[in-house]
């Protein structure tokens, strides 16, 4: 069976709360809506420069942010706010009839990565689970495990997503659910670009 490649934050779990309230946290003088936080964060555009171009961060205050966005984006009251995607478990079960499911996040922590996706009754569809711990790159550690072909297939939300799929020669797939939008994800070329994993039709 070919390998199905599948992020976690943007594809199979909604995470757009966590990141805006961890935002809120951090800038509390930010009085961006959820709704015109995401509009800015759609069109591709970082923190970073939402800090510079609404905020007039200065350079350490931008040090600062990152340091700190680092450390809180992955504790557990922030990701009690996630939820996975509608239907989303009925469609993985589905998948794994034709392919290997194999999750692939760039989240820092394993051990609360995994309690999440216990707690979210998630753990249970994939063959198995890839957790960069931000020190190694998707593409690598996707490399170390499988000998991909190119009947394999990446599904994710990121340019950078699609960015390793195409360095690993497989298949992608850019879902519109998530962290950006069609326009921004149209300028990776990804081969397929979807509304989510669920519309994803094998
Ligand atoms: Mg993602």
């Amino acid at each position: 069976m070919p390998n199905l490649f599948i992020d976690l934050d943007g594809t199979i779990i909604d995470a757009r709360k966590r990141v805006y309230e961890v935002f809120r946290f951090l800038v509390p003088k930010s009085n961006l809506s959820f709704d015109a936080y995401w509009e800015i964060k759609r069109a591709g555009i970082s923190n970073e420069s939402i800090l510079i171009n609404h905020f007039n961060f200065s350079d350490l205050q931008i040090a600062n942010f990152i340091s700190q966005w680092m450390k809180e984006i992955e504790k557990e009251n922030w990701l009690e706010l996630d939820k996975p995607f509608d239907n989303i478990k009925s469609k993985l079960q589905n998948l794994k009839k034709n392919y290997k499911l194999i999750l692939v996040t760039a989240r820092q922590s394993t051990t609360n990565t995994l309690k999440q996706l216990k707690q979210l009754q998630l753990d249970t569809y994939f063959d198995d689970i890839l957790i960069t711990n931000q020190t190694l790159t998707k593409q690598v550690i996707i490399k170390q495990k499988f000998d991909v072909t190119s009947e394999d297939l990446i599904v994710g939300d990121t340019g950078k997503d699609i960015e390793t799929g195409k360095a690993l020669g497989i298949k992608t797939v850019a879902v519109l659910c998530g962290f950006l939008s069609a326009s921004t994800l149209e300028k990776y070329n990804p081969d397929y670009i979807i509304q989510s994993l669920t519309d994803f039709n094998a």
